[in-house]
This record gives C-alpha cells, sequence and structure tokens, in this order.
C-alpha cells in the first residue's frame, strides 16, 4: 500500500463511516454512565465533541494531510485516548468500559495489525489516567440497566459496520487479484496470452490429446523480412504490423482457440479438436487475409506470414516434441521461399509412441 498518497486517503475514506457510527452511538454508552454523575457541562461538551463532531474532524485532517495514512493511524490513537479518558470519567462501569475499549481495540487491530493495537492500548491506558488524575481515581464498575440498554446499538451495529468494511475491502482484493493474474498472463503489445501461460496452455491440451480426449494442432507463425520492416520503417510501424496480425489472428478464430505471442514476431496457435488439414485451412485464410491488410502509418507495405503447422501425434514424448514438429513446419516453409503454409510430416520420432 502506498501509505503517503492516494491509497493513504482511502484507508482515511475508508475508516470515516465506521468512526461516525462508533462514536455516534458509543456516545450513549458513555452519556448513559455518567447520566447520575455531576458533572461540569464541560465534559458533556467533550462527549458532544467526541461523538458527532470529532469523526468529520478527523476525516477533514487526514484528507487535507499530506500523510493521510500516518495521520490516519494518529486519529485511530487519538480515537483509543478518548475512549480510555470516558472508561476513568465513568469509573470503570464493567460493560460500557468493556464495550468502547474493545471495539476500538477491534478498529486498531484491523486497521493497523498488533502494532496499533500495542500502540491503542497505551492511549487507553494513558486517556485513563489523565481521566483519574482530573476526576479522582474511583474504580466503580457496577453496571445499571440504563448503561446495559445505551451499550446494546454499540455491541450490535459496530461490528455490522467494520464486517461490512472489511467485505467490500475482501471484494475489492479479489477484483485487483483477478485483474493482476489477468495481466500476468496477456502480452500487452498484442494482448494475446503471453509466453509463459501459453506454454502452460500447451502442457494442457498435450495431457488432453495424450489421454484420447482430442486431436489438436499446433500453429507456429512468423511475419516473413519482419527485421526489414523495422529497419525501412521504424520500430512504431513494426509494433502496428504485430497488433494488426494479432487482430487478424483473433478473428480469424473460434473463441477456443489459444493464440498467444510466442516472442518477438513469432506466434503461436493452439486449435483444439482441430485435424491439421482443416487448420491449414483456416491459417491460409488467415495468410490471405493478412496479406491485405494495408498499415495506415506505411501504406505501400506488403507483409507477408510463413506458417508451420503440427497435429497432436502419439510419437510426441512430451509438449516441447509437438512444438519441435511445429517449428520443423515453419522452417521448411521459410526455406521453401516463405509466404505459405506447411504440415508437419506425421511420423516415429527416435522414440517409442508415448504411453497413455
Ligand atoms: P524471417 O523472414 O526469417 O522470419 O526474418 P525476420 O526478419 O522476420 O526474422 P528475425 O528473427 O531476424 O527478426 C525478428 C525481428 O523482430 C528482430 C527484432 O528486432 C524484432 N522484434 C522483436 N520484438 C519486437 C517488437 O516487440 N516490436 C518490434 N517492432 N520489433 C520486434
Ligand atoms: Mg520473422
Amino acid at each position: 500500500m502506498d501509505r503517503n498518497t492516494g491509497s493513504g486517503l482511502s484507508f482515511a475514506k475508508r475508516l470515516y463511516l465506521p468512526r461516525c457510527i462508533g462514536l455516534g452511538i458509543g456516545f450513549f454508552c458513555v452519556a448513559a454512565a455518567l447520566w447520575e454523575m455531576q458533572l461540569a457541562p464541560g465534559v458533556w461538551a467533550l462527549l458532544l465533541f467526541n461523538g458527532y463532531l470529532w469523526p468529520h474532524l478527523a476525516y477533514q485532517w487526514a484528507r487535507l494531510s499530506a500523510q493521510p495514512y500516518r495521520t490516519e493511524r494518529r486519529n485511530l490513537l487519538i480515537d483509543s485516548l478518548f475512549g480510555g479518558f470516558w472508561a476513568g470519567v465513568m469509573q470503570f462501569s464493567a460493560l460500557p468500559t468493556v464495550t468502547i475499549l474493545a471495539m476500538m481495540a477491534m478498529n486498531n487491530i484491523a486497521a493497523g495489525g498488533g502494532r496499533l493495537f500495542l500502540l491503542g492500548s497505551l492511549a487507553q491506558v494513558g486517556g485513563a489516567l489523565l481521566a483519574m488524575l482530573l476526576f479522582g481515581a474511583v474504580f466503580d464498575p457496577h453496571t445499571s440497566m440504563r448503561e446495559l440498554y445505551a451499550c446494546l446499538p454499540m455491541l450490535v451495529l459496530y461490528p455490522l459496520a467494520l464486517g461490512m468494511v472489511c467485505y467490500q475491502l475482501t471484494i475489492r482484493l479479489a477484483e485487483h487479484k483477478q485483474a493482476l493474474r489477468a495481466v500476468s498472463r496477456t502480452d500487452s503489445l498484442t494482448s494475446l496470452f503471453n509466453h509463459g501461460h501459453w506454454k502452460d496452455l500447451l502442457q494442457i491440451e498435450f495431457d488432453k490429446c495424450r489421454h484420447g480426449q482430442q486431436r489438436a494442432t499446433l500453429a507456429l507463425i512468423d511475419i516473413d523480412h519482419f527485421k526489414t520492416i523495422n529497419d525501412n520503417h521504424g520500430h512504431l510501424v513494426g509494433d502496428s504490423v504485430l497488433r494488426q496480425l494479432s487482430e487478424t489472428l483473433v478473428a480469424s478464430l473460434r473463441n477456443e482457440d489459444l493464440a498467444g505471442r510466442y516472442g518477438g514476431d513469432e506466434f503461436c496457435v493452439i486449435l483444439p479438436n482441430t485435424p491439421p488439414v482443416m487448420a491449414s485451412e483456416v491459417m491460409e485464410r488467415l495468410r490471405r487475409s493478412f496479406a491485405e491488410v494495408r498499415s495506415q502509418l506505411a501504406p505501400g507495405l506488403h507483409v507477408s506470414l510463413s506458417i508451420g503447422l503440427a497435429g497432436y501425434s502419439p510419437f510426441q514424448g512430451n509438449a516441447s516434441d509437438w512444438l519441435e514438429d511445429a517449428d520443423r513446419a515453419l522452417y521448411q516453409a521459410k526455406s521453401e521461399g516463405r509466404n505459405r503454409t506447411v504440415i508437419a510430416t506425421d511420423g516415429p520420432r527416435d522414440a517409442l509412441p508415448a504411453s497413455e
């Protein structure tokens, strides 16, 4: 978390509503205990300030601060100091004292872990000592029925509010995790699967083929003389050609086909449940339609593709063998003059067919 700027402010925003609710209803817990005490009007004014003004002041303080996260942590410690203070003024009436101190401790631990809990506890002790210094050290834990009823809203509503904040945070975290996972699998230039993720998919598809669940075909697609395109027209044009190829590729494939950028100017596709001859028709269509694509940045530019195809074969011992077959076919397409599609010849390798 960036604790100094943006997300420090979101931390303060997240705590704003729970603080308004907690201190607003916490007011009644304390007021019920102070009701029959002969206290100066200033004490009641302070209680009103703490219950209904302080939450807004604390938020504005964090909002306007150069370091909202640090300011908000300090605000939490001030909450704890007030809590300890009111416990001392209430002469430690058991239920209101436990209610407000426990809620604050829960807040501190949720917001800052064990360290903030410890600091908050020290602030609570400090607040209680201050109250004892001002109003005398009296310990009277007896709790009246009035105090008990006044504590009920706090005991019910505050955990609900804090639980809701935690739930929203969990949802946001799950969304971020999902977005991060998508980014880690995607090639940033073309938005296709990146090399690493596509290789994982290749392994999965190979295993399916090996267990007889399907016959898939692998395609490796390479742009002809791409280096010359970069050299003659610049890397921006080169990049736009790569993007155009990825768009044409996606438009030519079915949803279940798995297209990735293998690296540089080489693309890779797994076509599940597709024999090589059918895959070759798809790839020939792609090759022809890509030959007609014109770059806005270099309208005179003609780009061709070489494509190597390999169907799954039981002679392939692992996914790398399958990839090697497609690579051989691509090499053949290049050496036979480029701008063509070649299907790898199916045949026994050095090893025997892989066992099921
Ligand atoms: P061939 O016909 O044999 O495939 O020749 P080629 O020039 O296409 O092959 P080569 O592998 O020599 O060149 C690929 C070039 O792709 C070299 C590299 O600078 C360029 N390249 C790799 N990644 C990118 C990229 O993201 N953007 C751009 N513009 N160029 C890239
Ligand atoms: Mg190339």
